[in-house]
């Protein structure tokens, strides 16, 4: 599985550059993404600088900014009148993400983490969708799983992952349940579900005797446990189920699918679309 991911990871990476060079010749300028770290945020200073790199060779200008938050909230209200800059991203604390996520503009918001762009996710309406949900689709198409009446579970409820999951995988006819940390009754859910994704951020949560043989488990989790990348399946779930690497899974697509938002963004602009299309 790990070669197959890394394939269509090489053919997204030459889509986007294909755009990006489009785009550029178009705007004659490189597509900008504005990077707003707000506080302490440690654990993000990993994936902004991976961003910036990832930026680099798909050519996309990444730039980088800091501060706290009040001054936080004057970069992403000046990224929002900026006609230099494309997309914006927030890094903060997790009880401080709706109230900054708020403040950005929906064209803007690659994360799809405005009201406007869950809200348009809810109603079924064309709009920029979370990168990690978005991922999680990416495995499915590649592994050819059609969710279309299918059982499938997702543990975590979270903003990023497990809700906005819950109405992509809907939009594609599963039956769904959302697990958490209140659900009493997870293995036995597990047991009877044909896919099963899990975002918990808790390292080997689900376990061997929780799949049933075949089922399609996709481990968004990352997890640094004793220096190592760990996901939240325990990897003997691989022996009996199909299972998505970690690392080398979800993780792999997250970025591109945040600059594959960037792109669509700004080609909606340059077309003038109005991204009505209800699905
Ligand atoms: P959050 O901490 O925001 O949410 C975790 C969710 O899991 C919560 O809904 C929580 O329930 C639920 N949960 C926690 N423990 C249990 C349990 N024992 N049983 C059932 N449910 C449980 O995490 P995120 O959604 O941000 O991230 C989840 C994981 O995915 C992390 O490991 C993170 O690093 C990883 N991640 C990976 C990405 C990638 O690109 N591969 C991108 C983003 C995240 P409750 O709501 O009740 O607290």
């Amino acid at each position: 599985m790990k070669d197959k991911i890394k394939e269509r990871k090489k053919e997204i990476s030459r889509r986007i550059k294909e755009e990006i060079s489009l785009i550029t010749s178009k705007i004659k300028r490189a597509p900008v993404l504005l990077s707003v770290k707000i506080g302490e945020d440690p654990s993000s200073d990993v994936y902004r600088k991976s961003l910036f790199r990832l930026g680099q060779k798909l050519g996309i200008e990444v730039v980088l900014r800091e501060g706290d938050e009040a001054q936080g909230k004057k970069l992403i209200e000046e990224g929002n009148r900026d006609n230099g800059i494309d997309g914006i991203i927030v890094h903060c604390l997790r009880e401080n993400l709706l109230y900054f996520t708020q403040l950005l503009a929906p064209e803007k918001d690659v994360e799809g983490l405005s009201p406007w762009n869950l809200g348009k996710l809810i109603r079924g309406e064309d709009a920029l969708y979370p990168a990690t949900p978005l991922s999680v689709l990416e495995i499915l198409d590649l592994l050819k799983f059609d969710p279309v009446g299918k059982r499938a579970l997702i543990i975590g409820r979270s903003l990023i992952v497990g809700k906005p999951l819950f109405l992509l995988l809907l939009r594609r006819h599963a039956t769904i349940t959302v697990a958490h940390s209140k659900t009493r009754n997870l293995k036995e859910l597990a047991l009877n579900s044909e896919l099963i994704v899990v975002a918990a951020g808790r390292a080997g949560l689900l376990k061997p005797d929780m799949v049933r043989e075949g089922t399609l488990v996709i481990d968004v989790g990352i997890n640094v446990v004793k220096g190592e990348i760990k996901g939240d399946v325990d990897p003997a779930v691989g022996e009996k189920a199909i299972l998505t690497p970690v690392p080398g899974g979800v993780g792999t697509f997250t970025s591109y699918m945040l600059f594959s938002n960037l792109i669509k963004s700004m080609r909606r602009k340059i077309e003038g679309e109005t991204g009505n299309s209800a699905i």
